[in-house]
């Protein structure tokens, strides 16, 4: 066995992979199993996007791009950022943004550009469960501050401010949230804004993952973290993407826009890493940004639809806890009263794989042992039979 660098053991399994091989092991055995762990909208790529692919290939745009994206994409990202955050005293031009191969990339280079060892993150429970672990490979050390299922799963501007020290960097916020779907509405923005604006957190940056900004079911609101805070400007990365806005997962679109001297240091990284990203893939960003957000109506209707199909059928459990996700596409149900002695989410996952053939993923590496994090990015049918093997599965369990 080669002597691999001790960072490799910092950093757990993926446990979404661990359970797709099961879920394609059983499948292979001939059962029929119902998959809700996908972290992917199941639209397809829209054909604006598809058809400049083919433009660019035909044209021959085969050809290393900038390092930060080509300048019409980085235009059109700028574009879009500031008319989300309309109150800003500076504009964002294509000089403050950095496209970076998805979202997952561009939170990366943030915080390789703005961690030394030994600086905390905090990050709020549940949570997405790469950021710790982008923490810590960068050095830094996650900071988790829980917030309860009572709660609603939301921090207070009290609890946030309680957790802000001398040693704190950053705070890495995301709504709409996976997993929880937790929307922060202007109000709230705007009061951890007045936190971040007291003497002692005044170092202190923001990473917004604004990945899911276009997944927020009415009367939520999606709200970007400088629309209600404008005044944070020179300490925000607003981090997003065409992965989960325009169903472009695997084409690996994201960007980071932020202030010039962390936007220069993220090229520079990117620069000595990955270059640019694919020039196929930015043709297809620059389609995908010129539609309107009204193309993409029915995906969100559709999610939003299967959101309350979810909330029916699983309601009909009362040993299934939730709280109604008001955005992102995931439904995050407590479901420790059913666990067996000694199990938790991992083992109650398997379990109901196993015996149920429905595929959810754990909590524990959400921060939430007791959970199961469910996605509603399936048909509606399938979607409404895995539920409903879910209720009758926890209703005999113990
Ligand atoms: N941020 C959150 C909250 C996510 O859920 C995901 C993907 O699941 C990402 C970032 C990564 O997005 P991308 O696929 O663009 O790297």
């Amino acid at each position: 066995m080669a002597p691999l660098a001790k960072r490799v053991a910092t950093i757990p399994e993926s446990e979404t992979l661990r359970l797709n091989a099961l879920v394609q092991k059983l499948k292979k055995e001939g059962r029929d199993v119902i998959n809700l762990t996908a972290g992917e909208p199941d639209f397809n790529v829209p054909d604006a996007a598809k058809t400049a692919v083919i433009e660019a290939v035909t044209a021959n745009r085969s050809k290393y791009t900038p390092v930060a994206g080509i300048a019409e994409l980085r235009e059109l990202v700028a574009a879009k950022t500031n008319a989300q955050q309309p109150g800003l005293t500076s504009r964002w031009s294509a000089s403050h943004v950095v496209v970076s191969n998805g979202a997952k990339q561009a939170l990366y280079n943030a915080c390789l550009a703005l961690i030394d060892p030994g600086d905390e993150v905090i990050i709020i429970s549940p949570y997405w469960l790469t950021y710790p672990e982008i923490v810590k490979l960068c050095g830094g050390v996650p900071k988790v501050v829980k917030t309860r299922f009572e709660d609603q799963f939301k921090i207070s501007p009290e609890a946030l401010k309680k957790q802000i020290t001398a040693r704190t960097k950053a705070v890495i916020l995301n709504s709409p949230s996976n997993p929880t779907g937790v929307v922060y509405s202007k109000d709230e923005l705007s009061q951890f804004a007045d936190v971040l604006q007291s003497p002692s957190a005044q170092g202190v940056l923001v990473l917004s993952d604004e990945i899911y900004d276009r997944h927020a079911y009415e009367p939520a609101r999606f709200t970007s973290l400088l629309e209600a805070a404008p005044s944070l400007q020179d300490r925000v990365v607003t981090v997003n993407g065409m992965s989960k806005s325009a169903a472009m997962t695997g084409w690996r679109i994201g960007w980071s826009v932020a202030p010039h001297g962390i936007t220069d240091a993220i090229a520079k990284l990117q620069g000595q890493t990955t270059s640019g990203i694919n020039a196929l893939a930015q043709a297809a960003g620059v389609a995908g940004l010129r539609m309107q957000v009204s193309e993409f109506r029915h995906q969100i209707e559709a999610f939003r639809r299967r959101r309350d199909i979810v909330l029916e059928i699983l309601g009909q459990s009362e040993k299934i806890k939730i709280v109604p996700p008001d955005g992102a596409f995931y439904v995050l149900a407590g479901v420790s009263a059913c666990f067996g002695l000694g199990e938790e989410a991992a083992g109650f996952a398997e379990r109901m794989l196993e015996q149920a053939g429905v595929a959810v993923v754990a909590g524990t590496p959400f921060g939430e042992p007791d959970f199961v994090r469910l996605s509603f990015a399936v048909d509606d049918a399938t979607l409404e039979e895995g539920c409903r093997r879910f209720v009758s599965f926890v209703e005999k369990s113990s």
